[in-house]
């Protein structure tokens, strides 16, 4: 799979104002696409309509040249785990894998060495024989990749995937990921800024069904750069310049409190400071309201 390339696309619900998505385009080569979001951005939406299991109100995508229109050809390309993934709670994982891949036509003579092969590679050999209802979120979620992946995909699709797991199990399941994603095209749709950083090649920033930023994270952050600043304030001066500014970070020091926040204009009393993804994020937001 070379690219995904999404051309103008508009999605429009019954009864709603307000497109869902509007007027998209985007290329997404292979490695690792973050799609960021708050609630409501429009992200499921374009996870759906990428899954084939609804169709845009306008505008057209290739998925390696194939259009979406193709849904069958398209399915066959596409490993999704969705949200909340959780199947199955009394079968073990191997049964499960094996009817997921009975499911999924998987010939035959295929079927037990790719099952293996994955259960190895996320690492849940020794579990093969385990119910799923034992499992820990984290085994879970790694399991959710498994199955997957038992198509053999060209792209993965993963939706809001560390919801639930402690931060040493994150931080396995996105460098399992990122293993993944190295010839592959993974999505992972997030409205945790933390969940794309480090790992991920390029992001995409949806508001409101608008596509307000798409390139690499260093550019989000170079956007950024200039408009972050640090301050040490007296405590009794602090409410006074929340009103005025966007703060990002505060750390009380005693009397004084020290303060990141943002600015898109100079502030000469503050220090310039080099923005992390979050704020470069929260910075993107903050223009998108006052332009
Ligand atoms: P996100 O996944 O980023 O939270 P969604 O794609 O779920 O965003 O939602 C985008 C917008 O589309 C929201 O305003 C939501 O209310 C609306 N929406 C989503 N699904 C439907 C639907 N089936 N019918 C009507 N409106 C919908």
């Amino acid at each position: 799979m070379e690219s995904i390339q999404i051309h103008n696309l508009t999605k429009r619900y019954h009864g709603k104002a307000t497109p869902a998505l509007n007027h998209i385009s985007l290329n997404i080569q292979s490695g690792m696409f973050g799609l960021l979001g708050k609630n409501g951005a429009g992200k499921s939406t374009l996870i759906r309509i990428l899954t084939t299991l609804d169709e845009p109100t306008s505008g057209t995508i290739q998925m390696g040249g194939i259009p979406i229109k193709n849904k069958r050809q398209i399915r066959s390309q596409i490993g999704y785990l969705p949200q909340n993934f959780g199947f199955y709670p009394s079968m073990t994982v191997i049964d499960a894998m094996t009817y997921l891949a009975i499911l999924a036509k998987v010939p035959t003579w295929q079927r037990t060495t790719r099952i293996n092969k994955l259960l190895a590679a996320v690492n849940l050999i020794d579990k093969s024989h385990a119910k799923i209802k034992s499992l820990s979120g984290g085994m879970r979620q790694r399991l959710g990749i498994a199955q997957a992946l038992v198509n053999d995909p060209r792209v993965l699709i993963v939706d809001e995937p560390t919801a639930g797991l402690d931060p040493e199990e994150r931080i396995r399941f996105r460098n399992l990921l990122t293993d993944f994603a190295k010839n592959r095209i993974v999505i992972l749709s997030t409205h945790i800024v933390s969940d794309i950083e480090a790992t991920t090649n390029a992001v995409g920033v949806l508001e409101q069904g608008r596509l307000l930023f798409t390139g690499s994270t260093e550019q989000l952050i170079e956007a950024a750069t200039g408009h972050t600043f640090e301050i040490n304030l007296p405590f009794n001066e602090l409410n006074h310049f929340k009103t005025a500014h966007r703060l990002t970070e505060q750390i009380s020091q005693g009397s004084t409190v020290k303060i990141r926040f943002l600015s898109d204009r100079p502030i000469s009393t503050a220090h310039v400071v080099s923005p992390t993804l979050e704020e470069a994020y929260l910075f993107l937001q903050m223009q998108h309201e006052e332009g």
